[in-house]
């Protein structure tokens, strides 16, 4: 992990020391041999024991070691010089592969050496140009997409509000009695054109997340006045089913922001909790200033979410499987825009939870707010993918563990993949995973990050028959 002077690595892991050596060595030995022949030749031709013969021995023993020493120095500097023109193409190619991996497809390879590297250089250059284009084309559709979106909810939300208007009119029997059976139809009529009402504009809200168009109005806010107002809007919910809600908030500052979001946000996280639980239980929401961000969270103990669920609990339209769940109703759109809502304040949110033991959602808003907006692509983004498969491979590779790794990794270092890298080098240095499985799981994190390797053939299964317990 640690970033250090590594001499072993200067030394064995460079291409230029590598070659030097192969020239020093090469072209010191062939002269030296030659030097040495002479030497011999000489010493044997200068009388002994004389004053003058030790005098000249000396001599040539000096002259010998100074033509080797000088041998040295030029191939020293010859093979130096040589290896520099061999693996300065190599390294434009490194730093242009490495320019291409972090999504700058402007990137062309400088290489001018008339040879096949030359050649590379040109092939690189043209797959960059290709990938440009896909990349320009991919940005051009999500746009359209974002755009499609917003227009087909605008144009759907218009005739909802009239149609609801005269369907509740109609159920009050404003234009004549209804009958048992007319008043029955009525009210399943009214209650699909409320989910309906639900979804456009969920899908509204997405779409404004999705074009940086979501808005913020920022106040000065008394978070925890904010929790308790918002859990007292609650309470009605909840004693339905006789559940207790409980507020436990460390020392918590005045902040500048927008506290109907930060509601909105609150609220979906304790309609679910209590849609989830069961009768009589207990929900409790805390709220700390953890270092610059406000930390939230909502612990319920209902039905609890598997470790598949949880990795999928923020995709939109994910709602867990199974019967029970289709009673409960919703449009799976709700966590999606808690988190856009969320991480367009570069905030986390994120859930921990074992089965039918309970759930607890967590988020965290900054101290200081982000007044810049950017888009977030919460619907079918790449970035969401992403996420998605590394947490499956997390849970895959360190079962229960994983997804607690996982969280961590995500909410410390936004999981860079330098840092994913350095991370499953340090299991595989504390023993938690053997070289091999650490090695294909790096394997499976570059592909991931859209790297193709040979990763890919290996056996998937081999994670966990050489998975270690930590
Ligand atoms: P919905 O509008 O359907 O509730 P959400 O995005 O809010 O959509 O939630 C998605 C799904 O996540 C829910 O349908 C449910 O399956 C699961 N879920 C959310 N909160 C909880 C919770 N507190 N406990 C268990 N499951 C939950």
């Amino acid at each position: 992990m640690k970033e250090g002077w590594d001499l072993k690595k200067i030394l064995f892991n460079r291409l230029e020391v590598k070659l030097t050596a192969v020239f020093l060595f090469v072209g010191l030995v062939a002269p030296t041999i030659g030097v040495c022949y002479f030497y011999l030749i000489a010493t044997s031709l200068i009388p002994q024991n004389t004053i003058v013969s030790a005098e000249q021995q000396m001599l040539l023993d000096e002259l010998v070691i100074l033509i080797i020493l000088l041998i040295a120095a030029n191939t020293t500097i010859l093979g130096f010089y040589l290896s520099r023109s061999f693996t300065r193409p190599i390294k434009e190619l490194l730093r242009t592969t490495q320019e291409l991996e972090k999504g700058n497809f402007s990137i062309r390879a400088n290489i001018h050496t008339n040879d096949e590297l030359a050649q590379l250089s040109d092939a690189f250059n043209r797959t960059t140009i290709t990938l440009g284009k896909i990349e320009e084309e991919r940005l051009q559709l999500d746009k359209a997409k974002s755009e499609f979106l917003s227009i087909v909810s605008h144009e759907l939300r218009t005739p909802i509000t009239p149609l609801k208007a005269q369907l509740q009119m109609l159920e009050q029997n404003y234009f004549g009695k209804l009958t048992d059976r007319q008043h029955e139809s009525l009210t399943v009529i009214l209650r699909n054109a409320e989910r309906l009402n639900k979804i456009i504009e969920d899908f509204l809200e997405v779409s404004r997340i999705e074009a940086a168009r979501l808005k913020f109005v920022f106040r000065t806010t008394n978070i925890e006045e904010l929790i308790r107002e918002t859990v007292h809007f609650m309470e009605g919910f909840a004693k339905e089913k006789n559940i207790t809600l409980e507020i436990s908030t460390g020392s918590l500052p005045t902040i500048e922001a927008d506290p109907d979001r930060i509601s909105q946000v609150l609220r979906n996280l304790l309609h679910n909790a209590i849609k989830f639980s069961p009768q009589d239980s207990i929900i409790q929401i805390h709220a700390a200033v953890k270092k610059e961000y406000v930390c939230f969270s909502v612990k319920d103990q209902g039905i609890g979410l598997t470790p598949d669920d949880q990795i999928r609990v923020f995709e939109p339209f994910f709602q867990v499987e199974g019967t029970l769940n289709r009673n409960y109703g919703g449009t799976g759109l709700g966590l999606t825009i808690c988190r856009g809502i969320i991480e367009a304040q570069k905030g986390k949110i994120w859930v921990e939870s074992k089965q039918k033991e309970g759930a607890t959602f967590f988020f965290t808003i900054p101290l200081v707010p982000v007044k810049e907006v950017e888009p977030i692509k919460v619907l079918f983004s790449a970035k969401s993918e992403i996420e998605r498969r590394l947490k499956e491979e997390f849970t895959s590779v360190l079962g229960p563990m994983g997804m607690v790794e996982y969280n961590e990794l995500k909410n410390k270092h936004a999981l860079d993949k330098q840092y994913l890298m350095e991370y499953i080098t340090s299991l595989e240095d504390q023993c938690i995973l053997r070289p091999a499985s650490a090695l294909e799981f790096k394997g499976k994190v570059g592909n991931i990050f859209g790297e193709e390797t040979n990763q890919e053939k290996v056996d998937e299964t081999t994670h966990r028959k050489e998975r270690r317990t930590p």
